[in-house]
């Protein structure tokens, strides 16, 4: 059975009769970005995902990466894959074309994004954490820097990294020990070892740009010590052009659980005492600069998550359609009853509509997101802006944490639909469950992300992001009421809003009372109530642009919109009351977390 990728149909309802994203284009940075653009871009990056990235997923997770002295090679059917890439210009999709950017909005990068991961997420994190390590030269690079650098990154000709962890600093960043000696000559001797590096080395481009964080001798212990350096992997002489090897070693690779066409790496900077960097932005503001890379990391990392949802998803609703077993349970008394595929039994529709709606509703959340940021840029006044701003903070940490541990969920149901063929190599089912495990770990584990929901987002700028948020859902609603057929619907979404505003006052009150352990105990769970409302709410804004279109569609429309209001239906009536229960035991507290004693776990 031939593999697909996202539901093209559901990606062009929401760009065009949810978000009505061509409106971008009255706004003169976006002009050239009318409906017909658009489309022509998505199909531009659905066709590179299916003919060029799909193709290489298998040799990327059966082969992986090789290292023979010191050099990583990827799979060999990455190659192509990236010139390809490159050559498209996708690797910087949405930044200044002076730079070498498309000066696309940014919302098309997710949609390109949730087709590029869907297809081959290992492969697509080379050249997306070159963009990432291109934006941070954008931000805080000197005029020299960004001549130098940024436009090799964001061509692709160069790739970029990301480097933070060592053994002893994984969730603690600020406990890093790579260390940074002045030379002198304005630059920096580096010296320490990073581990699990994603695309720490290999030989896709001429050269790699690390962007590493160390600690200057003599600086603050903490976060508050760390700076950020430019250390490439062979160094640049003057005129632009590659030199001689720096002292920058891969050590080893990690064998994992899934992944494995994208090479995690140990880097061990300076073991020769030859290895030389250049700051970048200013002494002991490493962090604040990584900062900006690692929330564009967590939208993407959220968006990986998703795109192997989809993947799992589309997969499964094809393979159901397909596979032929058992009888319709109505005429199973049948003499001879006749043989069904397996989309007909009520479980496995069951799971497909579970598969389906987070589905939806994450990718309402991502290309939402998206659009925001390009919202930002066209705001008609700042008073907007600050609001669009808001809500973006506001959403990273819901968008990394609740899309990539449902979207782990998503993979599992997706395995069961296939049965047992779901759980062997032959089919792609079980590499997305192994792939996706990780979007819940790296870029902050999606227990920091809910500690940053609770402890920073949630009473950033005096709640406000926070009631904003409500007040956009309530729009939704307000929509919703006056819609006959949405109108108990919108009831329950209501409720779940309103219950949510209560939820965050309690759990805000709590952390910063004598019981915020309890509160911080609970932060995951809280993480996730906001991000079951987020899902009610997009799937009632579909229903409000679906419901009234239904009457006058044609067939294949019309069943396209009424599944928009069923999906909405099942979410609100079937999973809507196990979040308000779980958001009354948020309220009520769960004090035996931390009552607990240590030694009562095992032992
Ligand atoms: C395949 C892969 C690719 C990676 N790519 C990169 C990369 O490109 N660049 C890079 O720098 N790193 C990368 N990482 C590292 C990754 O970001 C870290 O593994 C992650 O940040 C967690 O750190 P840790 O593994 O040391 O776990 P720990 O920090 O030891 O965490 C263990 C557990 O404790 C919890 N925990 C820790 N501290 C707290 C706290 N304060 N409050 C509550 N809970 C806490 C965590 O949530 C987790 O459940 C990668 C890792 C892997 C496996």
């Amino acid at each position: 059975m031939a593999q697909s990728i996202a539901d093209r149909r559901d990606q062009d309802f929401l760009l065009h009769e949810v978000l009505n994203i061509s409106d971008l284009s009255k706004h003169e940075i976006y002009e050239d970005f009318n409906k017909k653009t658009i489309d022509l871009v998505v199909n531009e990056a659905r066709n590179l995902a299916i003919k060029e990235i799909l193709p290489t997923q298998e040799d990327g997770d059966k082969n992986g990466c090789v290292l023979v002295n010191g050099q990583v090679s990827p799979p060999e059917s990455y190659r192509k894959a990236y010139n390809l890439f490159c050559e498209g210009e996708w690797v910087a999709m949405c930044d200044d074309p002076k730079y070498g950017g498309q000066g696309m909005p940014k919302v098309l990068s997710m949609v390109a994004g949730e087709m590029f991961t869907g297809a081959n997420c290992s492969f697509l994190m080379y050249p997306g954490l070159t963009h990432g390590a291109g934006k941070l030269v954008e931000e805080f690079g000197t005029d020299e820097q960004k001549r130098k650098y940024l436009k090799n990154l964001y061509t692709g000709k160069w790739a970029g990294t990301m480097c933070l962890t060592e053994p002893s600093a994984g969730s603690d960043v600020g406990a890093l020990t790579t260390s940074a000696k002045r030379n002198g000559d304005g630059t920096y001797s580096i010296s320490g070892n990073k581990i699990f590096i994603s695309g720490g080395d290999h030989d896709l481009t001429e050269n790699i740009i690390h962007p590493v964080l160390a600690r200057i001798e003599g600086a603050p212990a903490g976060t508050k010590g760390i700076s950020l350096f430019l250390v490439p992997k062979y160094k640049i002489k003057p005129d632009g052009s590659i030199g001689e090897r720096n002292d920058v070693e891969c050590v080893g690779i990690e064998e994992k659980m899934g992944l494995h066409g994208n090479s995690t790496a140990s880097l061990a900077f300076g073991s020769k005492g030859n290895c030389v960097g250049e700051l970048l932005g200013e002494e002991n503001k490493g962090m604040k600069a990584m900062f900006v890379m690692m929330n564009e990391a967590r939208l993407g990392t959220g968006l990986q998550g998703f795109g192997f949802a989809t993947t799992s998803y589309i997969n499964a609703v094809n393979y159901a359609k397909q596979r032929v077993q058992g009888t319709d349970l109505m005429k199973m008394f049948d003499k001879n009853p006749e043989s069904v595929t397996i989309i007909k039994h009520p479980d496995v529709r069951r799971q497909l509509l579970s598969m389906k709606a987070y589905v939806d509703g994450m990718r309402t959340l991502i290309y939402y997101t998206g659009y925001l940021f390009d919202k930002v840029k066209t705001a008609e006044t700042e008073a907007d802006q600050a609001k669009y701003k808001g809500l973006i903070e506001l959403l990273t940490p819901v968008l990394k944490g609740y899309c990539t541990d449902r979207s782990f969920e998503v993979c599992t149901q997706g395995i069961q639909v296939y049965g047992g063929y779901g759980y062997i190599q032959d089919y792609p089912q079980e590499r997305l469950l192994r792939d996706c495990k990780i979007t819940s770990i790296y870029e902050g584990t999606n227990g920091i992300q809910a500690m940053d929901l609770l402890g920073r987002k949630l009473g950033m700028n005096k709640g406000k992001h926070f009631m904003d948020f409500l007040g956009e859902m309530n729009k939704t609603i307000a929509a919703a009421k006056e819609i006959d057929m949405l109108k108990d619907m919108a009831a329950r979404v209501e409720k779940a809003v309103n219950r949510l505003g209560e939820v965050a006052m309690h759990m805000g009150m709590t952390a910063m009372s004598a019981k915020a352990l309890d509160a911080f105990a609970t932060a995951h769970p809280f993480l996730d109530v906001t991000g079951d409302v987020c899902m009610a709410w997009f799937e009632l804004w579909r229903a409000v642009v679906a419901a009234p279109k239904i009457a006058t569609a044609k067939k294949k429309d019309e069943a396209f919109y009424v599944g928009q209001v069923k999906t909405a239906e099942y979410f609100t009536t079937y999973v809507l009351p196990l979040t308000f229960g779980k958001m009354d035991a948020l309220t009520a507290g769960v004090p035996a977390i931390m009552e607990f004693p240590e030694e009562a776990f095992a032992g």
